[in-house]
C-alpha cells in the first residue's frame, strides 16, 4: 500500500520512518524546499541558529526521549538547564513558585500570602471552581504569584486575554506547587520544578534539524520537497493529492500540515466545518538572532513577562546547549516574540525587530551594540496553538469531519493540539501501532 503524507515536519518524516520499518511505500509532501518544518536551522558565518524558536530535546516520556537520544547519540551534547525569569530587573529563578526568595521582600510576602490564603479558600471550598484559564491560576497559585508572574507572561506568550482561554490543557502541563515547596522558596531553601527538563540534550552540530535529518536519513529517498499540496481528491480507491502541475496517487493519506492548509485543498467541506475550522485560534512567531563577541549570561534562557521591557517573550542562549553553534570566541543569542498574523509585529520589518531586541538586550544589561557580529530575523505563520473557549467544540466539528473524509491527522497544527516534539512523536508512535 501506498501512503502519501502531507508535510514534512518533524511529525511527517517520523511517521515514514517508522511506516517504512513496517513496509510500507511512503512518500512525504513538502510545500518548502527543505524539510523539517518548525524544527530547521539555518547556519551563517558559523552560527546555527533555530529558525522556529529555540528548542531542546526534554521529555517525561521514557520510550520518545530514548528514540530523539538515539537519533542523534554521536551527535548529543547534554547540559543542566539553568533558567530565569527577568523581573523588576532581577533574574529570578524558573519557575517563578520555586524562585520566591530572589524577588524583593514586598514581592516575596504577596506570593506566598496569596497562595496560603488561596489554598485555605479551596480547601474551604469558599472559592468557586475556576472557569477558564485566568481563574484557574489565581485559584491554583493566588493573587501574588499570579500578577507578578502568570498572568502577564500567559498575556504576553498567548497574545490572547487568559479569561477567554480555556484551561482543559493545563492539568499535568503546569502543576499546582505543593505549599511546603512554596514556603521552603520563599525563605530561600532550593526546589527544583519541571524536573523532567532540569537537564536536556541538544545536538551538538547542526541546530535542531540534526534530530530531523538523522530521523529522516532512512526515507530521504521517499521526501518530494517543493510540492505545495493545493487539491485532494478520493477517487475510487485512490487519493489524487497535486501541488498544480503534477497529481501524486496514493491509497493512504495521512495529513500532518496545519488544518488551515488541509481543509481548503478538500472539495464539498460543508459551511459549518470551514467556519469551525477558521475560529480556531493560533499565534506565529518572530526570532530574532544575534551573534556576539565574548560571553553572555551563564543562562540557558529567560522568560520577559514585563512588556515593558520590550517585545520578546523569551530570550534563549543557543551556545550555552552546544558549544559549535557559533565561532570561537562569540556567543549566540535567540529572542522570541509571539503575535497575532497581521499584528503591529507581523508589520515590523527585520531592522525594526532587531533594533527594538537590541533595546530590550540593553534594557535587560545583556549586552551592547557594539558587541553585535551578526543578525537575522526568521518567521513562522503557525508557532503555537491557543485554546480559546471555543476550541474544544470547533475542534471536535473538524476532526469529526476529516476521520469521515477518511484523512488522519497527526501532529501539531494537524492534530491542533499543544504538542512539543516529544508529543508529536508519541502521537506518530500510537497512530503506527494502531495503523501498520
Ligand atoms: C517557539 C517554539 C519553541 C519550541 N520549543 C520546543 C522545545 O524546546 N522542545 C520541543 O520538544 N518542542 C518544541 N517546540 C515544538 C515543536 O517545534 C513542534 O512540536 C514540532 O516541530 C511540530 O512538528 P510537526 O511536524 O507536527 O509540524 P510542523 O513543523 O509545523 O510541520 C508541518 C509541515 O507541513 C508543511 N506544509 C504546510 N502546508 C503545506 C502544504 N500545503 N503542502 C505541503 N506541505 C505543507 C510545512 O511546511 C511544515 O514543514 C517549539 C515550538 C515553538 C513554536
Amino acid at each position: 500500500m501506498k501512503t502519501a503524507i502531507l508535510g514534512g515536519g518533524l511529525s511527517g518524516l517520523t511517521l515514514a520512518r517508522l511506516l517504512h520499518e513496517k513496509g510500507n511505500d511512503v512518500i512525504v509532501l513538502e510545500a518548502e524546499q527543505h524539510y523539517g518544518g518548525l524544527c530547521r536551522s539555518k547556519t551563517d558565518r558559523e552560527f546555527t541558529f533555530d529558525t522556529g524558536g529555540s528548542h531542546i530535546i526534554f521529555s517525561r516520556d521514557a520510550e520518545v526521549l530514548a528514540f530523539m537520544r538515539r537519533m542523534i547519540a554521536d551527535n548529543e551534547q547534554r547540559n543542566n538547564r539553568t533558567t530565569k525569569i527577568f523581573y523588576k530587573h532581577l533574574f529570578v529563578k524558573y519557575p517563578f513558585e520555586n524562585g520566591l526568595s530572589d524577588l524583593p521582600p514586598e514581592d516575596r510576602f504577596a506570593c506566598i500570602n496569596g497562595f496560603v490564603k488561596t489554598l485555605i479558600a479551596v480547601e474551604k471550598g469558599v472559592i468557586p471552581a475556576p472557569a477558564n484559564f485566568r481563574e484557574w491560576i489565581y485559584y491554583t497559585f493566588g493573587d501574588g504569584i499570579a500578577e507578578c508572574y502568570m498572568v502577564p507572561y500567559n498575556e504576553k506568550i498567548w497574545k490572547y486575554p487568559t479569561e477567554r482561554m480555556s484551561l482543559h490543557w493545563v492539568d499535568g502541563r503546569i502543576p499546582r506547587p505543593p505549599v511546603e515547596d512554596i514556603i521552603k522558596s520563599a525563605i530561600g531553601i532550593n526546589t527544583e520544578g519541571y524536573t523532567h527538563q532540569s537537564v536536556f540534550s541538544y545536538p551538538l552540530n547542526g541546530g535542531i534539524e540534526a534530530l530531523v535529518h538523522a530521523i529522516a536519513a532512512p526515507i530521504k529517498n521517499h521526501i518530494r520537497t517543493g510540492f505545495r499540496i493545493v487539491s485532494i481528491e478520493r477517487s475510487g480507491t485512490q487519493w489524487k493529492i497535486s501541488n498544480g502541475d503534477e497529481v501524486i496517487e496514493a491509497e493512504r493519506c495521512i495529513c500532518t500540515m496545519p488544518l488551515q492548509h488541509l481543509l481548503p485543498c478538500l472539495e464539498h467541506v460543508p459551511r459549518e466545518v470551514k467556519d469551525a475550522a477558521d475560529a480556531l485560534k493560533y499565534n506565529s512567531l518572530v526570532c530574532i538572532n544575534i551573534g556576539i563577541e565574548g560571553a553572555v549570561l551563564d543562562f540557558s534562557w529567560v522568560y520577559v513577562p514585563d512588556p515593558a521591557v520590550g517585545k520578546a517573550n523569551r530570550i534563549s542562549f543557543p551556545s550555552h546547549y552546544s558549544n559549535k553553534v557559533a565561532p570561537p570566541g562569540c556567543s549566540a543569542i535567540l529572542a522570541e516574540i509571539t503575535h497575532q498574523p497581521g499584528d503591529e509585529v507581523a508589520l515590523m520589518t527585520d531592522d525594526e525587530l532587531i533594533h527594538e531586541v537590541m533595546d530590550m538586550l540593553g534594557k535587560m544589561q545583556i549586552l551592547t551594540y557594539d558587541k553585535v557580529v551578526f543578525s537575522s530575523v526568521e518567521r513562522q505563520p503557525f508557532a503555537y496553538v491557543v485554546y480559546d473557549l471555543e476550541y474544544q467544540k470547533n475542534i471536535a466539528l473538524v476532526k469529526e469531519y476529516c476521520t469521515g473524509a477518511g484523512i488522519p491527522l497527526v501532529g501539531r497544527f494537524a492534530q491542533f493540539e499543544y504538542l512539543n516534539m516529544d508529543g508529536c512523536i508519541r502521537s506518530v508512535m500510537d497512530f503506527v501501532t494502531s495503523n501498520p
